[in-house]
């Protein structure tokens, strides 16, 4: 796997200590709320995870599992939802947790059918964005690094399944992706 690896964008250190910050911020800024935080499967399991741990103040975790149609590395923008929470949102304080903000049809999606039930707010943090390839203007509330415009794996985000488990986030060599 690490023969695989072109270079390293951003290291494990540097996920730690923005993770920390975030998390900071997170919860300064929901003090005193009913917090729900929402980690999006496969991709910000990792990253929800630890950014769940530096929350200090009470909250609850919880995962949803949305598809996007089409080609594998391209968001279509038409979402079907895998695995889905089974109560309401009503009065609650929502925090969407996302690998990586691209296209941003992902997230408009999220935001729309999280909206209809009834959350108090509705907040975006994102580990990773990529504004140069945004479709969609979309809110990101909490950022952890932007990235440019290459496609990135490592820290839960994936190359056909593989990667999801490399510490720091990085480019893989081309020839990972033509197969040679
Ligand atoms: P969006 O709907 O914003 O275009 O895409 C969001 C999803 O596309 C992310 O949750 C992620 O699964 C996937 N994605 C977008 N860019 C990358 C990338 O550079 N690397 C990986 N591994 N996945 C990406």
């Amino acid at each position: 796997m690490l023969q695989d690896i072109e270079r390293v964008l951003i290291s494990e250190e540097e996920i730690k200590k923005r993770t920390r910050e975030l998390g900071a911020q997170i919860s300064k800024d929901y003090e005193g709320k009913e917090l729900v935080v929402i980690g999006i499967l496969k991709g910000a399991s990792l990253f929800t995870s630890d950014l769940f741990r530096s929350i200090t103040i009470p909250a609850e975790l919880d995962f949803m599992r949305i598809s996007s149609y089409g080609a594998s590395t391209k968001s279509t923008g038409v979402h079907r939802v895998l695995l889905d929470l089974d109560y309401t949102l009503d009065g609650r304080h929502v925090l969407i947790v996302e690998d990586i903000v691209d296209t941003g049809l992902t997230i408009k999606f999220l935001l729309e059918y999280l909206g209809q039930r009834g959350p108090s707010s509705l907040k975006v943090a994102t580990l990773l964005d990529k504004p140069t390839r945004r479709k969609v203007d979309v809110p990101i509330h909490y950022r952890g690094f932007e990235v440019p415009d290459e496609f990135v794996c490592g820290c839960g985000l994936d190359y056909a399944e593989k990667y999801r488990n490399l510490r720091d986030i990085v480019i893989l060599k081309p020839e990972v992706y033509s197969g040679k």
